[in-house]
């Protein structure tokens, strides 16, 4: 008999289930593994795609007090579900986001010289972070920049960051680099807390921890550290519904390009679910590029058995071979499982050729989302 399921039954044909329990325990280990540190939690891009609105607040609930979006509009829709809590906008702030930022009490992170004189003029003395960069290229003053600034009669920062490239390799020598360049960085804002790791650089040790920790994709089920076992229990499942089941002939094609030619006779779970909600096409069992460096593409799964897509993957369908079920095993209105428990999310994103993050954040709009906290 099957468990009763959290769903309701509807029009939809992919639905994602949540699990909000999961989302604060993965935190509680985050926030174990931080040591002395306080941790946040990066809640930008809706959530890493599981839904801000729900996830933060569970966040807040479970202890956490410092988040992290990507831009102000994220930031003020989060802000009143947060209440007490410290947002920070990772992408800085601008003329148009200025507003914004003030009427919603966020926190910006400043990335540039310009972006610190455009809120020391605007803004005066209200609190910002300062971000450093100390080996991305990509956001932050460079460390002779902050030395400078913490030398100047500017309003000080209420926060210094700054952000690792490779913390998802423990072994790489830039990691190193940077804990050195950043720990020269905090000790030039003396009484200022630091803020280094997200989740692959919790990892890292003690001295990539400071005051401040900021993992992500951990708190969502991803694993932060590539090549080993996935350790963070799942956060999302996705399923599709199977809308129709066929036989085919050994000899004949399956989907567009007629790119896969099947070599037994087989049993075709056509299932609605394509890559315009996310499954990327990528995934495509043949018939795309990547099958020449991956080999196997996108697997779904049936009450915990694996049955692999065939051929190309298509905007709102995808068919997947259930011909190793017992007969009557799957039946039209049966949900196919995409990612969840049995096939785990980094699993799923490397048979797309991605990774977690890009699978979680681009799943698309057509899902029925539910959330359980059991
Ligand atoms: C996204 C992001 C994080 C979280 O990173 P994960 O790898 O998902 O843990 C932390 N800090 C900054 C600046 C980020 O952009």
């Amino acid at each position: 008999m099957k468990s009763p399921s959290p769903h309701p039954d509807s029009a939809s044909t992919v639905r994602l289930m949540v699990d909000l329990a999961a989302l604060a325990a993965n935190w509680a280990t985050m926030r174990d593994l931080s040591g002395s540190a306080r941790c946040g939690a990066a809640v930008k891009a809706d959530g890493y795609g599981t839904g801000a609105d729900r996830a933060a607040p569970r966040l807040l609930r479970e202890g956490c007090r410092d988040f992290f979006v990507a831009d102000a509009n994220e930031g003020a829709r989060l802000r009143p579900l947060l209440p007490g809590a410290r947002i920070h906008v990772l992408n800085g702030v601008f003329k148009g986001s200025f507003a914004q930022t003030l009427a919603h009490d966020l926190i910006p992170v400043i990335n540039s010289p310009e972006q610190a004189a455009f809120w020391r003029a605007n803004a005066g003395t209200r609190a910002y972070a300062l971000q450093v960069d100390t080996g991305m290229n990509r956001l932050g003053l460079t460390p002779e920049q902050a030395a400078a600034h913490a030398q100047s009669d500017a309003p000080q920062p209420c926060l210094v960051m700054s952000h690792f490239a490779c913390a998802d390799d423990p072994e790489h020598p830039l990691n190193a680099r940077q804990i050195k360049t950043f720990a020269g960085v905090a000790a030039c804002f003396p009484d200022i807390e630091a803020s280094l790791a997200n989740s692959g650089g919790i990892h890292l040790g003690a001295a990539a921890h400071h005051q401040l920790t900021r993992p992500g994709i951990a708190l969502y089920g991803g694993e932060a550290v590539s090549g080993v076992q996935n350790r963070m229990r799942p956060v999302v499942t996705a399923e599709a519904r199977v809308l129709v089941l066929r036989h085919a002939h050994a000899g004949q094609s399956v989907s567009y390009g007629a790119a896969h030619v099947l070599t037994r006779d087989s049993r075709i779970a056509v299932c609605g679910v394509g890559y315009a909600d996310g499954f990327h096409r990528s995934g495509s069992g043949a018939g795309v590029p990547l099958r020449a460096s991956v080999a196997h593409g996108a697997y779904g799964a049936i009450q915990g058995v694996r049955v692999p897509v065939l051929g190309k993957i298509t905007m709102d369908l995808t068919m997947f071979d259930v011909t190793d079920l017992p007969d009557g095993a799957v039946q039209a209105g049966d949900w196919v499982e995409l990612m969840g428990p049995t096939i785990n999310v980094e699993e799923a994103a490397t048979a797309a050729g991605t990774i977690s993050y890009e699978l979680l954040t681009s799943l698309g709009r057509r899902y029925e989302r539910t959330y359980t906290d059991l």
